[in-house]
């Protein structure tokens, strides 16, 4: 890739369950639903993975990590993330920042949302930046949960 600049924006949904685990940004949230999915259900780092294969050109996280492949059953979606990064680390660019949403009725995130942030900072060694919001109630009447990211990759310093 020989531009400057790229940018990524990636979306991903999961139902929620009792009895399921609830991980977001590779954090555990003390929810009484969890997401239901082949991985860890993690939709922020999910929806992350895409934006950085969008901004690359590189398709979705479903080409890399298919969701009927045991290899990836319960996978920790950093792990997975970890993988992707390394195709920006082999290309001319760096992460510049991250932008995401969380859309969920609960629990509040407040307590994990700096963690989050941390998680995905210290992976990317990027600026990251988490915000959460409810749908009011409209979208999922609390049986789903939504994120939404945008990434910005930019010409590395050499
Ligand atoms: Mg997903």
């Amino acid at each position: 890739m020989s531009e400057s600049s790229r940018v990524g924006l990636g979306i991903d949904f999961h139902r929620l369950r009792e009895d399921e685990e609830l991980i977001l940004g590779g954090e555990e949230i003390d929810s009484p639903l969890g997401t239901v999915a082949h991985s860890d259900g993690d939709v922020l780092v999910h929806a992350l993975i895409d934006a950085l294969l969008g901004a690359l050109g590189e398709g979705d996280i479903g080409e890399f990590f298919p969701d009927n492949d045991p290899e990836y059953e319960d996978a920790r979606s950093l792990n997975l993330l970890q993988e992707i990064y390394r195709k920006v680390q082999n290309s001319d660019l760096v992460v510049e920042n991250v932008d995401a949403t969380l859309i969920l009725e609960e629990p509040k995130l407040n307590l994990y949302k700096g963690r989050m942030e941390k998680n995905i900072s210290d992976l990317l060694s990027a600026e990251a930046n988490l915000k959460a919001t409810t749908a009011e109630g409209t979208l999922f009447k609390g049986e789903g949960i939504a994120a939404q990211v945008v990434v910005l990759l930019a010409e590395g310093p050499g």
